[in-house]
């Protein structure tokens, strides 16, 4: 058991599709959080998500706790606060992160969400980050269609990573145009609170009732293969947070499961994609 990785973006660098998330982690039991966060790195979940938003810097020390003498095996995301994103801003908030860190570079940051700073300071300030080696690579993060052909508009092809947006089984938004632009564009799509953040559908109702079905059928969980319909465009991973072993072994093992055409129409009826709307849905 151990998750495959795809091209992530213009880079094309493979990247573990099934990755972890960390919102909330300063609430958890934190020798139990790292302990769950270092089994998904051995079992390949080694893309981590975190922000400087999460827990006020205190998730970004216990991801630091997590990757360190493993760092090179990691591919660690961080997000800057759109109150932060101006040029200055945003240096000094990568800065504070890589600090919390423990590390010398990221592999991608984000801004987390649009806010007052223009974009072109952010992207100036990313690739001044990148041009010193503290970052690999950026992106953005709940950027509907328009918010993209702006910020490609500006930077240019091949230098956004990466659109980190919500999508979950009952909230398809992303798949009437976000999806299709990324895939356009070389942009990876990351998936964040796949399972609805923690509001998952019950097997006894509607949509829940079919997605058990199929998971017994297949012998895997129902989180399991919401993970597998949501990755089954090549272009979009998946960060689930899990805060215990259980939890992230179960999301790891999805690796293995596989669905066919007849079940992913079943799913996609079950679940169905709803009206298409301007920007994105956000949680
Ligand atoms: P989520 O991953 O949709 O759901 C987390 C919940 O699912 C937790 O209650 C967890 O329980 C449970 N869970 C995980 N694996 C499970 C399994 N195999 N079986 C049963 N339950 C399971 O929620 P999320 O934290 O909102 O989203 C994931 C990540 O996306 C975040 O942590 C964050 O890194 C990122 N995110 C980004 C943004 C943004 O604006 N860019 C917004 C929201 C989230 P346990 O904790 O008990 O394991």
């Amino acid at each position: 058991m151990r998750v495959s990785s795809r091209p992530f973006g213009p880079s094309k660098l493979p990247v573990a599709w099934i990755g972890q998330g960390t919102w909330k982690m300063e609430n958890d039991d934190r020798k139990r959080a790292l302990v769950a966060l270092r089994r998904g790195f051995e079992l390949g979940a080694t893309h981590v998500d975190t922000a400087e938003m999460y827990g006020r810097g205190d998730v970004e020390k216990i991801v630091g706790e997590a990757i360190a003498g493993r760092r090179e095996q990691v591919f660690l995301v961080s997000k800057v606060l759109p109150e932060n994103a101006s040029y200055d801003g945003t240096l000094r908030a990568c800065e504070r992160s890589l600090a919390a860190l423990r590390t010398d570079h990221l592999d991608g940051y984000l801004l987390h969400w649009r806010g007052r700073h223009p974009l072109e300071e952010t992207f100036r300030a990313f690739e001044k980050l990148v041009e010193q080696g503290k970052i690999r690579s950026y992106g953005v993060s709940n950027f509907g269609v328009d918010d993209l052909d702006e910020a490609l508009a500006i930077v240019g092809a091949g230098r956004i990573a990466c659109n980190q947006v919500l999508y979950h089984l009952e909230e398809r938004t992303i798949e009437h145009e976000v999806i299709p632009w990324c895939e356009r564009h070389d942009v990876a799509v990351v998936a964040y609170s796949p399972f609805g953040a923690g509001s998952f559908p019950s097997p006894r109702r509607g949509g829940g009732r079919v997605l058990a079905e199929i998971a017994a059928a297949r012998g895997a969980s129902p989180y399991q293969v919401a993970l597998r319909f949501l990755a089954r465009r090549p272009v979009v991973f998946v960060i689930p947070k899990a805060s215990s072993v259980a939890h992230v072994e179960d999301n790891v093992a999805a690796d293995g499961v596989v669905l066919d055409a007849a079940e992913i129409a079943r799913l996609a009826e079950a679940f169905p994609l709803g009206r298409r709307r301007r920007g994105v849905a956000t949680l």
